[in-house]
Parts: structure tokens; C-alpha cells; sequence
């Protein structure tokens, strides 16, 4: 009988850890009757196995092609080892050490069996806003400290009850080693209420309906919910939360609701419904329920997520299906997190509270993402859902450990460990002193969670941002300071696995230049170690820095002028009714006396001109509003182009668009529409980049380009360049696993600090 006998050993490497793989193993074990045990390590899963020759077969196959939902095996090695004789299978217990290093998994959305079980009146979770299982559940945003068990999270103030314990320790049960795992006997609970902070027993579901405002706790942060089609409430809650602009989210009951107000395609639906349910920002229908001018005003896109924990399918029903869900902060302040803080920071803004005695310790946004026309899913906002989960980096796993600060504005950090990238959740713009104060906190809860000491800092190159002068205090550190862009470059690179150089397009609104200008539209050719700057928009001066941002009219009225000299100026006069007489002198006189001025290669600052110019934004009530006006109004069925130069210097190579303003000038005097000279500007634009790409193409040998930068957010101009480029036998690579952004920039800074670390101390290769 010996001889039908078997013994193996597996070693399975991939996202397996706390994705209830263990119990996935015992239970298939069970199943075949082997023996054995399995074991959790920070190397990946380890099983010795024996038995029948033909059920370890069936039982390795199932292994690797029935995972759990939420793991994802990239490696599995089988080895014949000596016959053991074991008298049962067992799940291993780990040492303490090795857990440490174990990964926390993100927060995942509510599974099918929860959401099944939530909604039957039999079953004892009836309802229960905090069910969960091993394959779902908070995560991330309750965990204090490793290694990952109850008593390390904001759980630990409720004991389990016996039935909950049973469950706990039973491997063959879906809630084996579920740490979050409660009931409404020994878990937390939800209240509501008034903006004084006391209780009320009405019926949340019609307070919304109502159109009341109601701050509800959620899983990473406070939202603010109101019924979506209440333009009423929606208005309310737009003046009270002083937003003037800014899209809100919606949350809609289920994918059926989603698809009235949004044209949903699989990639998009697959989003939707994935573990991470992020925000999906869609294609718009034209739906006369909402108003889109409250909610997405000026956009042709909405962001709309599903219910991700079992408490939102408290706030639908039959009738009320579709929501405003948008983040409880004040302005650009962190998100609200903490009872208290929401009861006397959102009183002036929310008319009701639901929360809930389980403390959320990491703060943490909703994800935002969208799916390129080519069908890739792209991020706006990486949070929720993905954080803290690893990014595979191509470089050695003995590289040093590296903390990169990231931007100034839609800040993320990373930290580095053997060959992986563990980025941040969002802080915001560093500038608020709240902001500053969450991401060092971050960084102190990230070292911890993951077990390591930085030996390296990264940061971006601007000598007054809030992390370059941190970074600059610590003095026990090494520090390196990385250019923005190439940051970004960097970025797309290890996100694609890429090595060697590559031509790099970085468009963006703002970074700090080796030479102190201000630089956003940059053709570099480099790799992790350097770069060289081969090309870039022709410098323009930027009067008064971030004035120039915030108010598009301006950097027009520094495009009509340059373009068009006296004439700019008497066109300026009819075209650009908002900027004020005085402004306008105050500009010509600093134009006039360009030496004194920042110079600008920025291509968001292009964007914004253009917008102005065409009459579509004049200020910018959040970041990017012009550029995302202007890119909503192109219409995708017309064409044409404008002329352009390429100004060969010795060193490098300038993009000169001047000559594009008198032709889209002419063609808005001609009464052509709006909507197809911004989709003409966009058709130009990808010409211009495939023009300078296709010279440096020649002129390095490098056919590889990467994009990068905030500007690829733009999905129109991303789709026709990445079209013209293929088409031409170039190889592009873009972002998936970060945002284009700069939310993606501390990827790169990592990878820049820990290669070029490495390079110097030669780190064994
Ligand atoms: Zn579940
Ligand atoms: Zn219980
Ligand atoms: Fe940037």
C-alpha cells in the first residue's frame, strides 16, 4: 500500500497571506484525506502533504486553480520528500517573528455569503452592520499594530461570544481566524444622532428620504450621504460643505441602478464589483433625476461606487437606491474619522450622525479609479481597498530599505521591503498643517506594520516643501533628493517591470526643474540611475506662481501675449471678460519685465490657457478643474489640427504651440463649436508628442516610452497618443498600479533612492 503512497512538499509564493488560504488548504486536505500541515510564513505558504499518489494530485490542482477570492498565487513549487507518516493535517502556528512580516490585507467589501446572510431574517446576523468573514471585512483601517491578531486591533474591546469563538477556531467554518468576526451579541453597534449628539430612535432610512444630511461612519472615514435625487438636499449639502465645483461621488444601491445613470462596460462592471469596490468614474448618461449640475458640474463622467460594507445597505431600499456619498472633511482637512470630531466639526454641515462604537484607527479615502478608452483601469485616488497592499519592484531584495516622501499635493508616501513597494493612503496637500501631521503618522504606523527601520529617505527636489524640510531634520538618515519628473518616469518604469532606459513623456502641472524653473511637459530619456532632458515645452513665465493656477484667465492672458504681442492684448480685452483691468496691467507689466518671472514648461498650465481662452473655466475651484472641463467638452467626432513648431537647440529640443492660439482663435471667431476646437487642441497635442517622440526615437535608438504625470489622467488625449504611438511600432507603457499623478510619485522616488543606493554601495547583484 506504501507504494501509492506519497510525500510532498509545496511552497506557494503570491498574495496568500490573511486571504484565508490556510483553511483553503486544511479543507482541501480534509477532503482528499492527506496529512500533513500547513504553514504561514513572510516567504509565502509552506505544506507538507502525504497520501494517495492520485488525491495529491487533485489536490495540488485545485490548489492552484480554485484560490480563495482574494489570493492570487504567483508561484507554486512541489517537491518529493521522504514519507513522513502523519496522524492528521494541521495548520501550523508561525513564529512570532515571521509574523511580523506577514502582509496586512487591505479592507475588503462585503462578500457574497455575508451580504446573503445579512439580508436573511433567519439568520442570527440579520442585519448586522459589522458581519464579516475570512473573506471580507475591515482590514487595514482597524489594525494598530502587528503582528495582525484581535487583541492588535480596535476590535479588542469586544470579546467574542462563544458561538463567534466557535466559528474562530474552526478551520473548516468561513470565519476561521476571521480576527474582526462578531455578532450582534459581542460586536460593535450603530447609533443615530442629532447634530447635538443625542440619540434618536427615527428610522435612518427616512431621515434620507427627507432630505436630510447624515454623516455616516464608514470604514476608512466619515461621508456625508444624501439622497442623490433630491436636488434640494443636494444643494444644501453643496453650500454647506462650501464646495463649489468639485464633483460629489454617488453611491448607488446595486449595478442595475448604476447602469440609469452611467453607460457601464465589463471592465467597468468587473470594478465595480470587485473585493475593492472603488469609486468608477463612468461616462455619464443624460438622466433627468439628477441634477448634473449639482453633482458633476461641467463633467460629462460620474464617479459612482456600490454599498462596500454591510451598514450601507442599511441607507437603501425599494425607493431610495441612489446617493451622494462624498468624504466628511472641511476643504482640503484630513478626513473625519473619530465620533466626537464629527459631532462638532460636520454640525454645521450634517443634520444627522450614524456611527458606531469600533474605533477606525488607520484613516483611509475611497479608492478612485477609471477605465481608459483602451480598456485599462487607471487611478485618480489609490486608498481603500489596495492600501497597504505590496507593488512587486524590480530591484534586488537586499536592496536598503527607502522611505520616499512623495509630492506636496495629493501626497502618498512609500516604504520599501525586500523588492516590495508599500505605498500610503493619501494624505492631501502637506501645506494643512493636519495633512503634514496624518502622513507623519503614517510613516511611524507603516514602520511598524511592516517591521522595518528606514535607512534612506527620498524626497522630491523642491527646496519648501513640507517633506523636503523634514526630511532635511533628520539627520541620522541618508537623504536623496529625487526630480519630480523623473519621478514619475521612474514610477511608470517599475510599475511596468521595466529596466535600462526608455524615453520618457511626463506631462503634468508642476514641478520643481534642476535648473529653478517650473517644469510640466518634459521628454527625458533615462532610467532608475538618471535622466536627460531632451526636450520640453517652450518656457513661458508664470506670473505669480500658484496665483497662475488657481486663475486660468491668467496664464491665457501670458499665452495671448506671447503669441500675438499687441493684438493678444486688445484679444484678451473681448476674449477673457473675467480678468479684471488692474490684473491685466499688473501681468503686462511683469510680462514686460519677463527676466524677474518663474519660467514654466507646464502642460497643465497649457490646458488651462486653453480652457480660459475658449470660455469653458476661468478659475479653478479645484485642482485640474480647466484641463477636466476642457477635455469633457472635446468632442470625439471631430478633427483638424493645429500647427506647431519643434525648435531644435544644441542641447535640446522645444515644443513651440504659439502658433497653434491665432488658429483656434480664428476658428471660434468662424463659429466653430466649442466642444470640436477642444477636441482639435487634444488631436494637436498628440501630434506634437508623437512629432518629438518619433525625433528623440531616432536620435537615442529608444523605442520604449512611458507616460506619466497628472496630465494622463486626460483620457481623451491618453487614448489617441497611446493609439498614434502603437501604430507606429513604439512600445508605451502607463500607469495601472498607481495613479499617472502624483499621487504615484513616491513609487518612483523609492525606486530612484534604492537604486542609485545600490549602485554606488554595489549591492550584490
Ligand atoms: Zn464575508
Ligand atoms: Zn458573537
Ligand atoms: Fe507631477
Amino acid at each position: 500500500m506504501r507504494d501509492k503512497h506519497s510525500s510532498w512538499y509545496i511552497k506557494i509564493n503570491g498574495i496568500v497571506q490573511g486571504v484565508g488560504f490556510r483553511p483553503h488548504v486544511y479543507r482541501l486536505a480534509c477532503e482528499y484525506e492527506l496529512k500533513g500541515w500547513v504553514l504561514n510564513s513572510s516567504s509565502g505558504v509552506f505544506i507538507e502533504v502525504e497520501g494517495d499518489r492520485e488525491k495529491l494530485k487533485l489536490f495540488a490542482r485545485r490548489l492552484v486553480e480554485e484560490p480563495p477570492p482574494l489570493a492570487l498565487i504567483r508561484s507554486c513549487e512541489i517537491d518529493e520528500i521522504e514519507f513522513h507518516g502523519y496522524k492528521d493535517f494541521s495548520i501550523r502556528e508561525s513564529d512570532a517573528q515571521d509574523d511580523r512580516l506577514v502582509m496586512i490585507s487591505p479592507d475588503i467589501a462585503i462578500c457574497d455569503d455575508c451580504k446573503r446572510e445579512v439580508l436573511e431574517p433567519a439568520d442570527r446576523r440579520y442585519l448586522y452592520p459589522f458581519i464579516n468573514c475570512t473573506n471580507c471585512g475591515p482590514r487595514f483601517t482597524i489594525i494598530k499594530d502587528v503582528p495582525y491578531d484581535r487583541a492588535m486591533t480596535t476590535m479588542a474591546p469586544f470579546p467574542m461570544c462563544p458561538r463567534c469563538q466557535e466559528e474562530y477556531d474552526n478551520p473548516l467554518d468561513r470565519r476561521f481566524h476571521a480576527q474582526p468576526n462578531a455578532c450582534p451579541l459581542c460586536g460593535p453597534h450603530i447609533s443615530l444622532l442629532d447634530k447635538n449628539g443625542q440619540e434618536v430612535e427615527t428610522e435612518l432610512i427616512d431621515l434620507l428620504k427627507q432630505g436630510y444630511i447624515v454623516a455616516v461612519k464608514g470604514l476608512g472615514g466619515f461621508h456625508l450621504a444624501v439622497d442623490a435625487r433630491n436636488a434640494e438636499a443636494v444643494e444644501r449639502l453643496r453650500r454647506r460643505k462650501r464646495r463649489d465645483a468639485k464633483p460629489f461621488a454617488l453611491m448607488a444601491r446595486d449595478l442595475g441602478v448604476a447602469g440609469r445613470y452611467c453607460d457601464i462596460n465589463s471592465v467597468e462592471e468587473k470594478c465595480l464589483l470587485s473585493p475593492q469596490a472603488p469609486i468608477v468614474v463612468m461616462k455619464s448618461k443624460n438622466c433627468p433625476e439628477i441634477s448634473a449640475e449639482l453633482i458633476h458640474p461641467g463633467l460629462n463622467t460620474l464617479g459612482i461606487m456600490l454599498p462596500y460594507t454591510p451598514l450601507h445597505f442599511l441607507l437603501f431600499d425599494n425607493e431610495l437606491d441612489l446617493l451622494v456619498m462624498t468624504s466628511a472633511n472641511i476643504s482640503d482637512e484630513p478626513l473625519i474619522i473619530d465620533n466626537d470630531e464629527a459631532v462638532k466639526k460636520l454640525s454645521g454641515v450634517a443634520d444627522y450622525f450614524l456611527i458606531h462604537n469600533r474605533e477606525i484607527f488607520n484613516p483611509c479615502d475611497d479608492s478612485v479609479i477609471t477605465v481608459s478608452p483602451l480598456d485599462k483601469p487607471q487611478f485618480f485616488r489609490r486608498a481603500r481597498g489596495y492600501v497597504p497592499q505590496g507593488i512587486k519592484m524590480p530591484v534586488l531584495s537586499s536592496a536598503p530599505v527607502v522611505l520616499a516622501l512623495g509630492s506636496e499635493m495629493k501626497n502618498t508616501f512609500c516604504m520599501t521591503r525586500q523588492g516590495e513597494a508599500f505605498m500610503s493612503q493619501h494624505w492631501g496637500d502637506l501645506n494643512h498643517y493636519n495633512n503634514y501631521r496624518n502622513f507623519l503618522e503614517g510613516i511611524e504606523r507603516f514602520k511598524r506594520m511592516l517591521a522595518v527601520q528606514p535607512e534612506l529617505l527620498a524626497h522630491d527636489l523642491h527646496p519648501n516643501h513640507q517633506a523636503t524640510r523634514w526630511a532635511k531634520s533628520q539627520t541620522n538618515l541618508e537623504i536623496i533628493g529625487v526630480q519630480h519628473h523623473h519621478a514619475h518616469l521612474a514610477a511608470a518604469m517599475a510599475e511596468n517591470s521595466l529596466e535600462g532606459e526608455v524615453l520618457g513623456l511626463i506631462c503634468d502641472g508642476t514641478g520643481w526643474g534642476t535648473d529653478g524653473a517650473i517644469w510640466g511637459c518634459e521628454i527625458f530619456k533615462g532610467g532608475y540611475q538618471d535622466f536627460t532632458r531632451l526636450g520640453h515645452l517652450k518656457y513661458l513665465p508664470l506670473p505669480g506662481g500658484d496665483l497662475s493656477s488657481r486663475k486660468p484667465y491668467r496664464m491665457a492672458f501670458v499665452y495671448l501675449f506671447a503669441a500675438l504681442g499687441q493684438e493678444g492684448i486688445e484679444m484678451a480685452e473681448k476674449l477673457l471678460p473675467d480678468l479684471p483691468r488692474e490684473e491685466r496691467d499688473i501681468l503686462l507689466n511683469r510680462l514686460n519685465n519677463e527676466k524677474a518671472e518663474i519660467m514654466t514648461s507646464s502642460c497643465g498650465r497649457l490646458f488651462d490657457a486653453v480652457a480660459s481662452i475658449l470660455g469653458i473655466c476661468n478659475i479653478n475651484n479645484y485642482e485640474g478643474q480647466a484641463a477636466i472641463e476642457l477635455e469633457a467638452r472635446a468632442n470625439p467626432g471631430a478633427g483638424g489640427r493645429y500647427s506647431y513648431l519643434l525648435e531644435e537647440r544644441e542641447d535640446s529640443c522645444l515644443i513651440n504651440v504659439l502658433p497653434m492660439l491665432p488658429q483656434l482663435i480664428a476658428d471660434k471667431d468662424k463659429g466653430v463649436a466649442v466642444d470640436d476646437i477642444a477636441q482639435k487642441f487634444h488631436l494637436s497635442m498628440a501630434d506634437v508628442f508623437y512629432d518629438i517622440l518619433s525625433k528623440m526615437r531616432d536620435k537615442t535608438g529608444l523605442n520604449r516610452v512611458v507616460l506619466s504625470g497628472g496630465t494622463f489622467h486626460n483620457q481623451i488625449l491618453l487614448s489617441i497618443l497611446v493609439r498614434i504611438l502603437e501604430k507606429n511600432e513604439f512600445k508605451v507603457y502607463q500607469h495601472q498600479q498607481v495613479p499617472p499623478g502624483d499621487g504615484g510619485i513616491s513609487l518612483g522616488q523609492a525606486i530612484i533612492a534604492s537604486e542609485v543606493k545600490c549602485n554606488v554601495s554595489g549591492c550584490a547583484r
